[in-house]
């Protein structure tokens, strides 16, 4: 569905991506596991066209989108849950998620389509069910990725890329949301996964790549990637 082709990316001339080639099939999901500064959010934002491209090329579906704007990638179904959840906190879950569905709000049947993508969202987390009016600002970690993870839901994405949803979050709570990345897995959606937890990422990734220094330094089935010591000794910074 995606690949990014020997991508050379960075911010004011410093290169953050040093020849990254990354393919992601439909249906999929893929981890890209690595240390603090790897360059895990840069392939997410690289994606997003939100971080200039020095060289190398990005194909959705068959098209080209190195030249596209953020907006034009959104509108093909590329959908970002960015790091720290950035949510709008004085706003309430609704508004939140009707902010996600902006994508499709000018479309024919917006109405029951709404309906339909919020719905589906309240049944993956039917904690939001209580909560719809509670102001986001006010929700525990946990919820607020939840919801995060609900509004680019919203949006129908073809593509969902998560910037470490983890973050800060207790382990059962990274369980729950790792559980509901394989249901969405089950429901066709395709998903790039960026995380620190390398171990629990890799165990839920069809196919995984381990970053270091703006670098893919392996790739490889989720499973065989995390079972292997010499990696995580060299990559991960543990035995
Ligand atoms: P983390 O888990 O800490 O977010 P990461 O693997 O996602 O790490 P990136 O955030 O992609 O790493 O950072 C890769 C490199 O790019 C680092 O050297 C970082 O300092 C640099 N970098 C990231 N964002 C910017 C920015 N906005 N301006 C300048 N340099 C940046």
């Amino acid at each position: 569905m995606l690949q990014l082709d020997q991508i050379v990316a960075g911010y004011n001339k410093s290169v953050a991506l040093d020849g990254v080639s990354i393919s992601i099939p439909e249906g999929r999901i893929v981890s890209v596991v690595g240390a603090n500064g790897a360059g895990k959010s840069t392939i997410v934002n690289t994606i997003s066209r939100l971080v200039t491209t020095y060289a190398g090329s990005i194909r959705f579906e068959g098209q080209d989108i190195t030249g596209r704007k953020p907006a034009q990638v959104v509108e093909l179904g590329i959908v970002q849950v960015p790091e720290g959840r950035r949510l709008f906190a004085p706003l309430t879950v609704e508004e939140n998620l009707r902010l996600g569905f902006h994508r499709l709000a000018g479309k024919a049947d917006s109405q029951r389509r709404y309906q339909e993508r919020l719905d589906y969202v309240l049944e993956l987390f039917p904690i939001m069910r209580q909560r719809i009016h509670q102001r986001a600002g006010t929700m525990s970690g946990g919820e607020q990725q939840m919801v995060a993870i609900s509004r680019a839901l919203m949006a129908g994405p073809k593509l969902l890329m998560l910037d470490e949803p983890s973050l800060g979050l207790a382990p059962m709570i990274v369980d729950q949301i790792f559980e509901i990345l394989a249901k969405l897995r089950k429901d066709g959606l395709t998903i790039l996964l960026v995380e620190q937890h390398a171990d629990d990422a890799l165990q839920l990734a069809d196919y995984g790549y381990i970053m270091a220094v703006g670098r893919v330094r392996a790739e490889g089935p989720g499973n065989s990637l995390r079972d292997n010591p010499a990696l995580h000794q060299s990559y991960l910074g543990k035995v």
